[in-house]
């Protein structure tokens, strides 16, 4: 990198055809906001939504809502919206529930499939690096179904090959890794699983909204995500869930609530699956913090995920030049991987200090976070972070390094979530 300055960093903003809509969104002054991968910013329109849909919507219509306001379809709806940002097609993805709830149930469908075609298969594989719930959730869903299933985790993709053999079911992964920040080859893997008679779940929630995914493209069986991340629907807003038309009515899923019923009116006493990605829903969703999803993915459709993908690129380019040219000399290292092929939206550094380094940048404005054992994790959301933030960003970095001011005993304290 030839000397790189602010006033480069100035005019790459100047010419940056998605900078305007960083006005789309309420980001407090003397903040540089490195944490969209976690919790996304809120759109100013989520205020004006908030409040239509307590005053008018539940204060006004109250009861009359669910049909009036279009309460009962919102999941379908939002599906609808958010589809065209992971390669799904209308009525295949509906908006509901949790990231980790709609993986009990993607997770409990592919294993259904799996038990009657090849009931010998037993084994879920994933990765030891992969978000906690996930794993969680495979150890709850295999203790329930008592019928000897395991969980068989690798340590490296590397090692994927050789763990999805005969015995394999289900390959349960996370497209982009919330640690490392690394991105799989859902392709290339779903293709091998598929060779080998093993279904695949594919975790979107460090990817919609961050990258490109094309699930049709990928073959894909299922897929769940987050909207609170990169999509910026608000704290613990309702996740999504996705199946392939091919196996969505193959089997329901043991959360058979109303919600999934093909006549939830009717009030019958047995359950009869709805055609469709219906049968996904549970049960009453909260209907005040799903409204807002709408507000994050509506800013989406002003764009394209190949504009937001090249400008994250190159986001993530400047921070990894930036820091290691500026703050060389301090133990930092890189634990994201260079390649643009197997890189997501965020960067994290290990740093035998991560997590008082984070929370001494955290006072000083700059919001990243810190996952453990060591790592300093900084996402990047091309809709509104700066080239100019990124040059400031690192220049604090550079002068907590520099100046150890990290190791002052307040840093140490840990809050409940870090
Ligand atoms: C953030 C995240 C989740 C969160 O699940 P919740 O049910 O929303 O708490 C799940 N999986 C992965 C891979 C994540 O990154």
């Amino acid at each position: 990198m030839t000397a790189f300055t602010r006033e480069h960093c100035l005019a790459l903003d100047r010419e940056d055809p998605l900078a305007p809509l960083r006005e789309q969104f309420a980001l407090p002054s003397g903040v540089i906001y490195l944490d969209g991968n976690s919790l996304g910013a809120r759109p100013h329109a989520a205020t004006a939504r908030a409040a239509e849909v307590v005053a008018a919507e539940w204060g006004n219509g109250l009861i009359r809502s669910w049909n009036d306001a279009g309460w009962f379809d919102l999941p379908r709806r939002l599906g609808n919206k958010l589809a065209p940002l992971i390669g799904a097609r209308d009525d295949e993805v509906v908006v509901t529930d949790t990231t980790s709830i709609n993986l009990f149930k993607v997770l409990a469908a592919a294993l259904r499939v799996q038990q009657q075609r090849d009931p010998a298969r037993r084994v879920i594989v994933s990765e030891s690096s992969n978000f906690p719930t996930d794993l969680y959730i495979a150890q709850g869903l295999a203790d329930l179904l008592q019928r000897g299933y395991s969980l068989r985790l690798v340590d490296d993709p590397s090692e994927l090959d050789a763990a999805i053999d005969a015995d394999c079911a289900v390959l349960m992964l996370t497209h982009v890794n919330y640690k490392s920040g690394e991105m799989l080859d859902m392709t290339g893997l779903t293709e091998l699983a598929h060779a080998r008679g093993a279904l695949t779940v594919w975790d979107l929630a460090h990817s919609a909204g961050a990258v490109p995914v094309d699930l049709h493209g990928a073959h894909a069986d299922y897929a769940i995500g987050c909207t609170y991340k990169y999509l910026n629907g608000g704290p613990g807003s309702p996740a999504f869930v996705w199946v392939a038309p091919a196996l969505r009515d193959a089997f329901w899923q043991p959360l058979s609530g109303w919600w999934g019923h093909a006549a939830p009116f009717a009030m019958s006493p047995r359950y009869r699956p709805t055609e469709g990605i219906g049968r996904f829903l549970c049960g009453t969703q909260p209907m005040t913090s799903l409204a807002l999803v709408e507000c994050g993915l509506d800013v989406f459709a002003q764009t394209s995920m190949a504009a937001l993908r090249e400008k994250s690129l190159r986001l993530t380019d400047l921070f990894i030049r930036l820091v290691e040219h500026r703050c060389g000399d301090h133990p930092l290292k890189l634990v994201t991987p260079r390649d643009h092929a197997r890189r997501g939206s965020h960067v994290s550094f290990a740093h035998p200090d991560g997590y008082a380094v984070v929370a001494a940048l955290i006072e000083r404005g700059v919001i990243g976070d810190y996952r453990e054992p060591s790592i300093a994790r900084f996402g990047f959301t091309p809709l509104y972070t700066s080239f100019t933030e990124v040059w400031d960003a690192v220049e604090v970095l550079r002068d907590v390094l520099d100046t150890g001011v990290y190791r002052e005993d307040r840093f140490a304290v840990r809050g409940q979530v870090t």
